[in-house]
């Protein structure tokens, strides 16, 4: 039995052994009120019999004399009102009305009399009148006595009083046993309905109501069981919110709730009762989906990212949130449940880090390459520490006269044990790694410090393009970490531009603009990276104060093959030139392009066919011998 089943056991004979003991003492009571009344019966019975009796033989006194009857009858009537006497003196069912005030004293004395009257009775005949006169007159107190006491059974004092007291147990046993049934009752029902709570609370998430992490297991063994039978599949969707820590630091915990509350709810309407939703904590929930078709798994990842990715309007501003989502497949991925949910995590994580997909399904090879970011995050750390990592510098042209504007700086890492590192990677595995802030702070001072010393060569009017990871962006310290770097490095705001990627800066309106208002008004500028990948919306976009886009590299190398790509181009740098923003192109590999690009209109370019990224000493030589701009095409 277990302990639930037991708790309930108990309660239940507690419950029965009230009502048990509240129905005895009703009936203790109800015997009381049987008592009082057979007594009052008893005693009027028994008072009626002698007032009875003794008329009986009073009247059988009158008809001696008037001859209507004979002197046997007399003394029949005689007799028998003796034995009356006798039996109400002895007999037990009659001590009731003995116990009456002054009726056994009646009783005796009128038996003395009829000791005294026994022979002048068998004596009497009919025509001895005088006597027969002097015995009914003799008779007369005590049939006035028997009267009185007859009536008094019924209608005197005590028994007024004994009926009171009858009527007034019943009303308040009646009430009392009430009273207990009724708190009995309320008692059973609070304890049934603390049980209840409790148990909920014990099963479910206090925040968003869903299923909680225990509730969860037992779900998931219990989907598992009937996949088995039914030899069905399962798909474990783990889904995570991109950035919510930041949200949470930035607009508050009340918004973080808001958010999670949104969320739960968004993820029981798109599973529309097909499956589970649970929340294991923080921003991490889980889906349990059983499917017959792979794609129509893989599709309900699509439709849980874009139905959360539904605006969420908040008091100053609106928020949409975006998530990463691991899908894991049993049987094909792993049949037990610690398999599915390692898989659907490790998925989950590339979801995370890979900049095309916020959903993945669980491919084997992935295991190696989560422990992979794994040690890389060791070696990271002890690059950062031991100066591992370098910058290089690819210069940006003002297309129109060749000049160079800006360098961006771009993070190199050669790793003796892992070899180069692609700084997508490196930027993946510190966000993932917690090192994020770290990395970012090396960067921008780096390449500020890099800046300086160009500017002290004489190129004061060289900038500085570099590249802002999106945790560190949203997690709103971004704007004292610029404001401290300028200082130690002595650089004007003036020569900084910070590039954010498109979807960091939608990501929430409300944070966004007050990061990066409050970076603007340091004097930096802020260009959008990557522009035409994300989901940007050109309302958000007019809110932002932004005053660079960089058009992603993917419509640039379209540009002269495509011509909705060139549409877009156009369309992009048209709505910049309108939004008072400066366009640049990234990744121009061809003339053709560059020529392109400058008849739509675009001013500034970068790219290998202008310059490659290079080594700080070489962006030196190539300042000192005047290189620093190109023949402009056309
Ligand atoms: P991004 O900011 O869009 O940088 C431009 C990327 O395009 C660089 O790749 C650059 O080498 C490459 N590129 C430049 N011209 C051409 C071209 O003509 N053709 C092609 N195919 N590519 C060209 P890289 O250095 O591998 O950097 C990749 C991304 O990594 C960057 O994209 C940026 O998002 C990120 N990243 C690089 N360094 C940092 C950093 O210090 N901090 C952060 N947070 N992110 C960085
Ligand atoms: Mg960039
Ligand atoms: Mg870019």
């Amino acid at each position: 039995m277990t302990i639930k089943s037991a708790k309930l056991a108990l309660l239940t004979i507690a419950a029965l052994l009230f009502s048990a003991s509240s129905l005895y003492s009703y009936n203790r009571d109800l015997d009381v009120v049987r008592y009082v009344s057979a007594t009052i019966k008893a005693v009027g019975w028994a008072s009626s019999e002698l007032e009875m009796e003794v008329l009986k033989f009073d009247h059988a006194l009158t008809a001696l004399a008037a001859g209507t009857r004979d002197e046997d009858h007399v003394q029949l009537r005689f007799e028998l009102l003796w034995s009356r006497i006798d039996t109400l003196l002895e007999g037990e069912e009659n001590r009731p009305m003995r116990e009456q005030p002054g009726v056994k004293s009646l009783l005796l004395e009128f038996r003395q009399q009829l000791q005294q009257w026994e022979s002048d009775v068998y004596q009497l005949s009919a025509g001895d009148r005088a006597a027969i006169v002097a015995l009914k007159k003799t008779l007369a107190p005590y049939r006035q006595q028997a009267r009185e006491l007859n009536v008094d059974s019924f209608s005197g004092g005590s028994v007024w009083q004994q009926l009171d007291i009858i009527g007034d147990i019943r009303l308040r046993s009646t009430i009392y046993l009430g009273g207990l049934l009724i708190s009995g009752g309320l008692m059973l029902w609070l304890l049934l309905r603390e049980n209840r709570r409790n148990r909920y609370l014990a099963y479910h998430d206090m925040l968003t109501g869903l299923p909680n992490r225990m509730n969860f297991y037992q779900l998931m063994e219990q989907s598992l069981n009937r996949a088995q039978r039914d030899q069905r599949n399962l798909a474990v969707h783990m889904v995570d919110l991109n950035g919510f820590k930041s949200i949470n630091d930035s607009l508050g915990h009340d918004v973080g709730d808001r958010v999670l509350k949104v969320v739960a709810s968004r993820l029981g309407v798109a599973l529309q009762g097909q499956g589970h939703v649970a929340r294991l904590g923080g921003d991490e929930f889980v889906v349990i989906q059983p499917f017959d078709q792979r794609d129509k798994a893989e599709g309900l990842s699509e439709i849980l990212l874009k139905t959360l990715a539904a605006e969420i309007r908040l008091p100053d501003g609106c928020l949409s949130p975006q998530a990463s989502i691991g899908t894991s497949f049993y049987p094909e991925h792993g049949v037990t449940m610690a398999e599915l949910l390692s898989h659907a995590d490790t998925a989950m994580y590339y979801a995370k880090h890979d900049p095309k997909f916020s959903a993945r399904v669980f491919e084997p090879g992935m295991d190696e390459r989560r422990l992979r970011s794994q040690k890389l995050a060791v070696a990271l750390q002890l690059a950062i520490e031991n100066d591992e990592l370098s910058l290089v510098y690819q210069p940006i042209f003002r297309l129109d006269g060749g000049n160079i504007e800006s360098l961006e700086a771009l993070l190199r890492w050669h790793s003796v044990e892992h070899g180069h590192i692609s700084p997508l990677e490196i930027i993946a595995v510190a966000e993932h790694h917690g090192l994020a802030h770290q990395l970012n702070q090396w960067v921008l001072f780096t390449a500020c410090r890099q800046l300086k010393n160009w500017h002290q060569q004489g190129h004061g009017w060289l900038k500085v393009n570099v590249n802002i990871s999106p945790e560190i962006f949203m997690s709103g310290e971004l704007g004292s970490t610029v404001k401290a770097v300028l200082q130690r490095t002595g650089l004007p705001a003036s020569g900084l531009v910070l590039e954010i990627t498109e979807d960091t800066s939608l990501w929430d309106t409300a944070g966004s603009l007050e990061n990066l208002t409050r970076l603007r008004q340091l004097g930096v500028e802020i260009a959008l990276d990557d522009f035409g990948t994300g989901y940007s919306s050109f309302s958000h976009l007019r809110q932002l104060p932004v005053n660079k886009l960089k058009i992603d590299k993917s419509f640039v190398s379209d540009l002269t093959t495509d011509q909705r790509a060139a549409d877009l181009v156009h369309t992009i740098i048209k709505l910049a030139e309108s939004l008072d923003m400066e366009v640049t192109a990234e990744g121009i590999e061809l003339p053709e392009q560059q020529q392109r690009l400058l008849e739509l209109g675009c001013q500034l370019g970068q790219g290998y066919l202008l310059a490659r990224p290079l080594l700080a000493d070489q962006v030196a030589d190539w300042l000192q011998q005047d290189l620093q701009h190109f023949t402009p095409a056309g």
